[in-house]
């Protein structure tokens, strides 16, 4: 484990993005750092690997900037880089909840739970728990009981929040996402909707899986990542895998994008069924020209038809 992979994020005012976003670019490269960061006037959002002492130097010099100087920085060991190329990126907002109205959540967020605090709130019947991140995440893993909004993106959420509002309102609300950065945001709008008693776990599923006291607890199945290894483990007590194959249904964790360049919906797949689906969510794309799969594996033209007669029998 000679790499690492950090996650972090820190509202703040950063006066001038794309400025920012040029310099830190190049600082990035000079540390040999890949990954993804986003920049905003509200703050900052990245993931990044690079070696221990480059990921080490990096840290340090975020912390020594007033800026960022309380950044709490999420680290995962890992045996390799876990992205091929860095990209800082300057952005009107750092998550999109596409609000009329933008919240600050340095000035308005929902309370921080800690993650014995957070375990305790997924036992309590008075509260609702409620995912906040999107669809494809929820169905690879997720806290024991929580609501899974039926949205496929998180700027869909508010308005589903408004047209589920009865079920909620009377009741304690704790949100969770991957590192905590889309629930600052997320609870700061419940509460300006009323909603009365609103929290957030600290630190988000990430934090919840290495701590401690919790080591993941009542989490199911993997946490979805955006990194080259697609998902992490949080449950170190009792852990069940709830994904499913996407072409049988049998428990799977395997992450594949549908091979038709044009669709590229995440499915769970295993190895087997991959080849006899020809790495494609549906028929359409199965017969797509531009079928990544059959490229890939230089299938020739017989090869798909047998394949695809295999699968009609
Ligand atoms: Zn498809």
């Amino acid at each position: 484990m000679d790499y690492r992979v950090l996650l972090y994020y820190k509202y703040t005012t950063i006066e001038n993005p794309e400025e920012f976003a040029k310099e830190h670019l190049a600082f990035c490269k000079s540390l040999n750092l890949k990954g993804r960061i986003l920049v905003a006037t509200e703050g900052i959002n990245g993931t990044l690997s690079g070696t221990i002492a480059d990921t080490d130097a990096y840290m340090e010099a975020m912390l020594a900037d007033d800026r960022f100087k309380d950044t709490y920085f999420k680290i995962d060991e890992v045996a390799e880089n876990a992205f091929h190329k860095m990209f800082v990126r300057p952005r009107k907002e750092l998550v999109s909840l596409s609000l009329e109205e933008d919240v600050n959540p340095l000035e308005l967020t929902g309370k921080y739970l800690e993650p014995v605090e957070f375990k305790e709130a997924l036992l309590d019947e008075d509260t609702v728990v409620i995912d906040a991140r999107n669809d494809y995440e929820y169905d690879l893993g997720h806290f024991r009981g929580a609501v899974r909004p039926d949205i496929r993106n998180f700027r869909e959420l508010p308005q589903w929040i408004r047209d589920n509002k009865e079920q909620f309102m009377d009741k304690k609300v704790v949100t969770y996402c991957t590192g905590g950065i889309r629930c600052e945001k997320f609870s700061g709008w419940l509460i300006k909707e009323g909603f009365e008693d609103v929290a957030q776990l600290h630190g988000g599923i990430a934090v919840y899986g290495k701590d401690p006291e919790t080591r993941g607890e009542l989490w199911d199945g993997k946490m979805y990542v955006f990194d080259e290894r697609i998902s992490v483990e949080i449950n170190h007590v009792d852990k069940k895998i709830i994904g499913k194959d996407w072409f049988d249904g049998t428990p799977c964790e395997r992450y594949i994008n549908c091979a038709n360049p044009f669709c590229n919906k995440q499915i769970l797949a295993s190895e087997e069924n991959e080849a006899k689906y020809l790495g494609s969510c549906s028929d359409e794309c199965r017969h797509h020209p531009a079928n990544r799969y059959v490229m890939r594996n230089e299938l020739s033209e017989q090869d798909v038809k047998a394949r695809l007669e295999a699968i009609a029998n």
